[in-house]
Order: structure tokens, then C-alpha cells, then sequence
């Protein structure tokens, strides 16, 4: 595979707009100073550039705060979440005082916090197929630290469109990989490597797997160096390459990475030349026989008798942490072996914490002929922002 010569950056602009560093940030930068690959030049060509984050989680957190503490000039932040006690044991970037409060004002004061000479711009919202191109467009290089099927494949997507290299970690328990997507310089897309999403339900969030805080901490800062050595064109951008690392053998593999002449995007004969539903294209859209209430039309119908059976399909530790005293336990990965003892002619109220995975699970009884399935909407947390306050948190 040809590597193309990894100056990317790739904007005239760049160059062109190189910003002196003040007597401040010469002294914050001096351990940078002596790094040939970087000296007084690439610190400039840092406070130059931009990085979009997308996601301030737990990948999100090392890659903006690495970031910010180098130099680089302009970070954007895409999210639209709030901060919850669950996310502390991984978001090194958010604190205690941030709880309930937005995850995008928590990062935009920690890192100017942690480096006042940056600029920091928030984008409140979901990356999303309608606002990624207007967000994205702004940025030098884009990095994933989202973590989801739909955002990995816009993220791709966008990124190739744009022409702008696409930094892409993703963590499971114990193991983390990371790689470099830019076929403009050389190398595969995301998806010359997965070209189909895995089906929805096989592949377990971090709340049903789990995951140990500090490996997105490990993954997160390896996106953070590879955007680094980017934007000052130092190195070798592990394009066409994949870095695996397996915490508990502490082993780090590297595999090779094909382009794929098929790729529906970056291929020969590319179909996808714009951006798509990917909530869709993951099989993440709701099926048509589900229909969603809200907690409080729950309450008024447990309040009658429910006319139907109410299933919570979290994990047993959440289920155990805080329940509705209705509801009868199904985890999610195990809805399908129990849809036998599942009657199809009643209705079944599903819920979860947020009401993603029980819509996950609607689409998984929809697949296997269930038709009277309810998705409570916003879960277990808007029952207790609206129901009740007492309920404990899970
Ligand atoms: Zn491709």
C-alpha cells in the first residue's frame, strides 16, 4: 500500500495562518520545544489547527484534555448528553460537581482549565447524518470518541466526504482498538473493514458489557497522539493499519487493514456519494409494530391495572440498584430465548434506563413476530425526573 506522505494538512490555510505563541505559551510548550518533530514551528502549527471530538465520554475525555494541553488551537466537542455519577469511574473529564448538569459546559471548563490559550467550541446536540457536514466542515482532522455503530459509520462517512482524516477508537471490557481512516492519503476506510454493521443486540453497550475506566483512558490517548502527529505531520499515521490491545494479556497487535475495491464508499464504483440514515442502515430504527408511551401515561395505566406485562430488560446490577416493583427482569442479551415464554397477544411495556435499549429489544421481539410492543419512553431516568425522585439512581 502506498503511503502518502503524512504532511496532511492539507489546508493552504494552515500554513498561511500560522499564529505566533505568546511568552506564555512559549513557557507551557518549552517540553515541546526540544521534540525536533515539533520545536517552535509545530507548536504553531498546532495553535493553528482544529480537532472535532465527537462524544466527551469516556474516549472523548483523554482525547480533548490531551489535546487542549498540547496547544491545539480550536477543539470542538459534539454532545448532547448530561453528566451522571455511573460516568466518573471513566470520564476523567467531568467531576462530581458536573452531575445532572451538561456534559459539553463540564469539558468546555475543564480544559480551559487546563489550557486558557485554546478555543473551545460546543456543538449541543447528536452528530447526526443533518448537522454532520455544517459541524464537521470547520475542522482539521475528526476523531471518534463516541463508541456506537451509527456514529462510527458517519463519522467514516463524513470524514472521507470532507476529505479530513478520521481518528476511530472502540473498547470492549478489556480490550480497545484504534486506527486512522484517510483514504485520501492512502489506505482503507471503516468500512472497507467492516462493511455491514453487526446486528443490533449482538454487540453489547458498555452498560451491558461493561468496561474498565482506564482503557478508554489508553485508547482515547492513543486518538489524541495519532491526531497530534497529524496535524504537525510527524511520523507514520497507521493508516491501512489496525492497533489492537488486550489489557488483560497485556498484549498490543497490529493487523493489517485492505482497501477495499468493492467499499461502497471509497471503493471503484462508490453507491454511497452522501450521507445516509445510519440509525437505519445499523438496523437501529424502530420496528413499525412499536409504539411509544411516556412515564407519565405509564403511571396513569399501572395506576388502572395494566392491561399487559411491564419487562425491564437492563442488567441484573442495575435492576438490583433500583426497579420498578411491576416489572418482570429480562436483560437484554437474553430477550430472544425468552421470547418463548412471552404471550403474543398481550401488550408488552418495555423499558431500560433511557429507553435505547428497550427499543433495541422491541425491534428484536418485532423480528420474531411480536406485534403489541410498547417502548416506554426515556426509561427508568425520566421515572425518576418525573415520577418519582426517590427512586434510587442505577
Ligand atoms: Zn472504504
Amino acid at each position: 500500500m502506498l503511503l502518502a506522505p503524512c504532511s496532511l494538512l492539507p489546508n493552504a490555510t494552515l500554513q498561511e495562518n500560522i499564529m505566533s505563541l505568546t511568552d506564555a505559551e512559549k513557557n507551557r510548550y518549552a517540553r515541546h520545544f526540544t521534540l525536533p518533530e515539533v520545536g517552535s514551528e509545530g507548536q504553531e502549527k498546532l495553535k493553528a489547527s482544529s480537532v472535532l471530538c465527537i462524544g466527551t465520554g469516556g474516549l472523548g475525555s483523554p482525547i480533548a484534555l490531551y489535546l487542549a494541553a498540547a496547544g491545539v488551537g480550536k477543539i470542538g466537542l459534539v454532545d448532547d448528553d448530561k453528566v451522571e455519577a455511573s460516568n466518573l469511574q471513566r470520564q476523567i473529564i467531568h467531576g462530581e460537581s458536573w452531575i445532572g448538569k451538561s456534559k459539553l459546559d463540564s469539558a468546555k471548563s475543564r480544559l480551559l482549565e487546563t489550557n486558557p490559550h485554546i478555543e473551545v467550541v460546543t456543538h449541543h446536540a447528536r452528530f447526526t447524518a443533518a448537522n454532520a457536514i455544517e459541524i464537521a466542515q470547520d475542522y482539521d482532522v475528526i476523531i471518534d470518541g463516541t463508541d456506537n455503530f451509527p456514529t462510527r459509520y458517519l463519522s467514516n462517512d463524513v470524514s472521507f466526504l470532507l476529505k479530513k482524516p478520521n481518528v476511530y477508537g472502540s473498547i470492549f471490557r478489556f480490550e480497545g482498538q484504534m486506527s486512522v481512516f484517510a483514504p485520501h492519503l492512502g489506505g482503507p476506510c471503516y468500512r472497507c473493514m467492516l462493511p455491514e454493521p453487526p446486528d443490533p443486540g449482538s454487540v453489547p453497550s458498555c452498560a451491558e458489557a461493561g468496561v474498565l475506566g482506564v482503557l478508554p483512558g489508553i485508547i482515547g490517548s492513543l486518538q489524541a497522539m495519532e491526531a497530534i502527529k497529524l496535524l504537525l505531520g510527524a511520523g507514520k499515521p497507521p493508516l491501512g493499519k489496525l492497533l489492537h490491545y488486550d489489557a488483560l494479556n497485556t498484549e498490543f497487535r497490529t493487523f493489517n487493514l485492505r482497501k477495499d475495491p468493492q467499499c461502497p464508499l471509497c471503493g471503484d464504483n462508490p453507491t454511497v456519494t452522501a450521507l445516509i440514515d445510519y440509525e437505519n442502515f445499523c438496523g437501529l430504527t424502530p420496528p413499525s409494530t412499536m409504539t411509544e408511551i411516556t412515564v407519565t401515561e405509564l403511571r396513569q395505566k399501572l395506576d388502572q391495572g395494566l392491561d399487559g406485562i411491564l419487562i425491564d430488560v437492563r442488567m441484573q446490577q442495575e435492576y438490583d440498584a433500583a426497579r420498578l416493583e411491576q416489572s418482570r427482569h429480562i436483560p437484554l442479551p437474553t430477550i430472544v430465548n425468552a421470547a418463548s415464554g412471552l404471550p403474543k397477544d398481550q401488550n408488552l411495556y418495555i423499558h431500560c434506563k433511557g429507553g435505547v435499549r428497550s427499543a433495541r429489544a422491541c425491534a428484536q421481539l418485532a423480528d420474531l413476530g411480536f406485534t403489541k410492543l410498547i417502548n416506554i419512553e426515556g426509561g427508568l431516568d425520566a421515572w425518576r425526573e418525573q415520577i418519582d425522585p426517590a427512586l434510587p439512581p442505577a
